[in-house]
């Protein structure tokens, strides 16, 4: 058996929502697949289904028809725990509000995903700053969430979210709160991020947030409206 080159793979993924007597179809009939080591933005106007797909790629939802596996794994075969393992393990997850613990500091905001895994103390603490060092942060660890500015405590959510090392960020609107020049500091850093070979999904409604990755997924509708490769900044 071979190993597929795919970290994501959706088949025929459709998602309804049932509200009372309505229904809102947000993914219909998604058939694609994600490489290890991509950087993809998703795109589509509000309501599109940009979030529906990252919450079940990301296995924070399921859909309603249709196959998803992650890293190989089949999340319909996978029961809550195991889910929750790849979630912690695999992927890491970036929002537009950055859901930092106020009157924490970064450090102790990025050790927090660890505490799950109950690794040693020490070790977690050198964990974590060895992330806020990837995301240039060394000299903010000890501030707590209110002594830093948006584009920084973006930088704590993302060290967060790197901290246990995962083959996938999703980000969903990361720079949706940031000023153009802060935003732009932080497509430098996913840049970065992605040539040492994190695969990113990145959710925008910015075309030059956009073109920093090399392939554009567009929703309409539920639907994928178009798929392109192109140059992106790197
Ligand atoms: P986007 O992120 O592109 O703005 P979403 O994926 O959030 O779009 O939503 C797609 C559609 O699904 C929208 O019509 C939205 O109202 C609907 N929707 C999303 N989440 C839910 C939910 N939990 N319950 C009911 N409808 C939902
Ligand atoms: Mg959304």
């Amino acid at each position: 058996m071979s190993v597929s080159p795919n970290l994501i793979e959706c088949t025929g993924v459709s998602k309804l929502y049932r509200m009372g007597d309505q229904e809102v179809s947000a993914a219909r009939d998604v058939t694609l697949s994600i490489a290890r080591g991509e950087y993809v933005a998703v795109m589509g106007p509000s309501g599109s289904g940009k979030s529906t797909f990252m919450n079940l790629i990301g296995a924070l939802d399921v859909p309603t028809s249709g196959h998803i596996r992650v890293a190989g794994k089949d999340l319909g075969e996978l029961d809550g725990n195991a889910l929750a393992q790849l979630r912690n393990e695999t992927i890491g997850f970036v929002f537009q509000q950055f859901n930092l613990l106020a009157r924490t500091s970064a450090l102790q905001n990025v050790m927090l995903p660890l505490s799950y895994c109950r690794p040693q103390r020490a070790d977690a603490e050198d964990r974590a700053r060895r992330s806020l060092e990837r995301v240039g942060l060394a000299d903010r660890m000890q501030h707590v969430s209110s002594q830093l500015s948006g584009g920084q405590q973006q930088r704590v959510a993302i060290a967060r979210a790197l901290v246990n090392d995962p083959a996938l960020l999703l980000a969903d609107e990361p720079t949706g709160a940031l000023d153009s020049a802060t935003a732009e500091e932080l497509m430098k850093l996913l840049e970065e991020l992605n040539r040492s070979g994190l695969t990113i999904v990145l959710v925008t409604h910015d075309p030059e947030v956009a073109a920093s990755a090399r392939r554009q997924i567009r929703f309409k509708d539920g639907k994928v409206l178009s798929d392109t490769l192109t140059g992106g900044n790197s």
